[in-house]
């Protein structure tokens, strides 16, 4: 019997989701191109595509939102957040931003060159883009077990704290104007990062005096795993981890929609006045006047409510716990995933559950589509499809890992619907041998993943 934390909420709103037949679902995937960027969302049961913005907000954020105070500027939400920020991260000065990316755009337009390195533990999509924006050069320096996926080590987010000094006295620290930690390491799995490793980089930051900022965006997450993995913080509360983890750092760029539980908004989180005057006046121009920053009042106070609720342990004991709710009974049934189980996602091993079908012929995309045939889930490829091709030579740039990621959104989905997740995949996994890959007949130049058109082979 798996234990499960359960619910540390009652359900006083509900948005009830439409039930299809297996009939209807294959027709409807072989109409949307067996892409499932292209079904409409009133056609899945099951939204596992992201964590971004999906959550589910609380009685206490919705009534926020009604004092929102819509000042251009000013606004007492602005001030709300501010305190929120000052009083759960230690941060001094923030700028709100539309979201993740645009915190990120402001940071790294400040302090990038042309030519400069960022090491990251691994770089985001949008934080390694707006680097190469910049005309910078990302560059992932994560521990190697983080490429294992069947390797149980605890933190396998870490940076690999050799590998970035050895990095810095290789290239000189006029070329490296800041480092960035990513807790959890989305990229890698939703894997944590240690106290111990955070305290590392920002001790090697400081050593070499490179400015060190965390992308934060499940910030709330990765403490949880260090108060239940890390031996000497199993005492310690969420609130407390979460200062000491921000302590080490100048600074950080954030994704409301992740660990703020949100549905849009983000923030840049600044120790240095100075940098926070010029990252107020590069937001007017990308973001909007500093004291809303692209977003409405009432997006402030549910921010502000939002960092309160996720720093909450019964809440994160729930969380993390529903996560791996999901990834012990997949592992239960054989089913291979990428273990531990993260923060915030199940990424199921595609190549090792559909070993007939050749990368060329995207396994986690016909697994994808599978599923979503058998029960109306949709996960998404992270895989050869999103690796797109490699512009030298044309081919597709094959990945080291072929998966499906089951992202679970905050606070939405109950066990239940874990379970038909579960019982879909083991369905599927019986008749794994019958099932074919795909070929596809459609793509564009860049970000192929979205709108890519595939037939069955
Ligand atoms: C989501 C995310 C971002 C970007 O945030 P958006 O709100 O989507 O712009 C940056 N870094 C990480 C690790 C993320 O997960």
């Amino acid at each position: 019997m798996n234990y499960f934390p359960a619910e540390p909420f009652r359900i006083k709103v509900v948005e009830p989701i439409k039930m299809t037949t297996k009939e209807e679902r294959a027709e409807l995937v072989r109409e949307a191109g067996f892409n499932l960027f292209s079904l409409k969302s009133s056609e899945v049961y099951i939204d596992l595509l992201t964590d971004s913005g999906t959550g589910a907000m609380s009685d206490y954020q919705w009534a926020g939102m009604m004092l929102g105070d819509e000042s251009y500027a000013g606004s007492k939400n602005y001030y709300n957040l501010e305190k929120a920020i000052k009083n759960i991260l230690g941060f001094p000065y923030f700028v709100p931003t539309h979201q993740g990316r645009a915190a990120e755009n402001l940071l790294l337009s400040l302090l990038v060159n042309e030519n400069d390195y960022i090491p990251n533990n691994m770089h985001f999509d949008t934080t390694k883009a707006h680097v190469l924006h910049k005309k910078g050069i990302p560059v992932d320096l994560v521990i190697d077990e983080a490429y294992d996926p069947t390797n149980n080590y605890p933190f396998k987010g870490n940076m690999d704290l050799t590998k970035l000094e050895n990095f810095i006295l290789d290239k000189g620290t006029d070329v490296i104007p800041l480092i960035i930690l990513t807790i959890t390491c989305n990229s890698g799995g939703g894997q944590p990062v240690s106290m111990e490793n955070i305290k590392g980089v920002s001790d090697i930051a400081k050593k070499y005096k490179i400015p060190f900022y965390i992308d934060a965006c499940r910030f709330s997450e990765n403490a949880f795993f260090i108060k239940t993995r890390e031996p000497g913080y199993e005492k310690k509360s969420i609130k407390e981890i979460v200062k000491e983890t921000f302590s080490y750092a100048d600074g950080c760029t954030m994704s409301a929609k992740k660990d703020a539980i949100v549905n849009i908004g983000g923030y840049l989180a600044l120790r240095d006045k100075d940098l926070h005057q010029k990252a107020s006046s590069l937001a007017v121009l990308f973001e909007g006047f500093p004291t809303y920053g692209g977003l409405a009042g009432r997006d402030l106070e549910a921010i502000a409510r939002g960092l309160e609720e996720v720093t909450e342990e019964s809440y994160l004991n729930y969380r993390i716990g529903q996560v791996k709710y999901l990834g012990d009974k997949l592992i239960e049934a054989g089913i291979p995933i990428i273990e531990p189980p993260g923060g915030h996602a199940i990424y199921i091993d595609a190549s090792r559950f559909l070993p007939n079908i050749p990368q060329k012929e995207f396994p986690a995309q016909a697994l994808g589509v599978e599923l979503y045939i058998e029960s109306g889930v949709r996960g998404v490829e992270i895989g050869t499809v999103l690796a797109g091709r490699d512009p030298r030579t044309g081919d597709h740039d094959y990945p080291k890992l072929e998966l499906l990621r089951l992202t679970i959104p905050r606070r939405v989905y109950t066990n239940n619907h874990m379970d038909v997740v579960v019982e879909g995949l083991k369905k599927i996994y019986q008749r794994k041998d019958k099932i074919s890959g795909l070929e596809i007949t459609y793509e564009s130049d860049i970000l192929r993943h979205f709108t890519a058109k595939f037939k069955k082979i």
